[in-house]
């Protein structure tokens, strides 16, 4: 009998091919939208179990799979104020999509 509760090596290996091809997919934007989102997040690369994978700067979105590439600019202030502390809020925004 097959034991599902953990994933087999050779799906997490093509989950992590996933990941990487999506951060070479979106390694050329100016920013990237968090699905139909209208806001322009600034483009950030997180380690996930050992792989580099797309992420948004304000940690907004935990899905790299949803990021769609943008021209820019980036619009979102927590973004552009990189230097802040994440979960500092940033006057005059509230919406993060
Ligand atoms: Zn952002």
């Amino acid at each position: 009998m097959t034991d599902h509760t953990a994933p087999a090596p050779s799906d997490v290996e093509h989950l992590a091919a996933v990941l990487r091809r999506r951060r070479e997919e979106l390694a050329g934007a100016a920013g990237v939208r968090i699905g139909r989102g209208e806001v322009v997040h600034r483009l950030d690369t997180h380690m996930w179990a050992g792989v580099e994978i797309p992420a948004v700067g304000c940690h907004a979105a935990v899905d790299p799979l949803r990021l769609v590439a943008s021209a820019g600019p980036v619009t979102c202030r927590r973004c552009l104020g990189s230097g802040r502390q994440a979960q500092e809020q940033v006057p005059g925004q509230t919406a993060l999509l």
